[in-house]
């Protein structure tokens, strides 16, 4: 998302915020961006990634809303720990994993099944 407030005219890498851990982009770690502005770290999705695609888990039950889609979805999802409106599906984290992954400018792979949380 974008720091609340931030010059729409001229804005700098730190007013593009992690809809999920709300941090602030540096230009050193990459992001995916969802519809309307929202957006996910590498760090967030390899956490999400784990925990739904790996683990097989969700943190809500079918009928939330995507952050990163906006769409009601059925499917698993991870929500953000430490904002809790911020949810994002299966769906968006094959679909962001994927892209991350295959993205020659940043080193980010798909989290495996005995890769170590960092
Ligand atoms: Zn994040
Ligand atoms: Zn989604």
């Amino acid at each position: 998302m974008q720091r609340p407030g931030a010059d729409l005219a001229n804005m700098q890498p730190s007013d593009f915020i992690c809809d999920f851990s709300l941090k602030a982009w540096d230009g050193s770690f990459p992001m995916v961006e969802g519809h309307r502005g929202s957006l996910i770290s590498g760090d967030c999705l390899a956490v999400a990634y784990r925990f739904v695609v790996l683990a097989s888990q969700s943190s809500l039950e079918p009928g939330y809303t995507c952050t990163m889609c906006l769409e009601e979805r059925a499917d698993p999802c991870w929500q953000s720990p430490v904002r809790p409106e911020a949810v994002i599906c299966r769906r968006c984290i094959r679909q962001s994993a994927t892209k991350l992954h295959t993205d020659p400018d940043w080193d980010w792979s798909k989290p495996t099944e005995d890769s170590k949380p960092e």
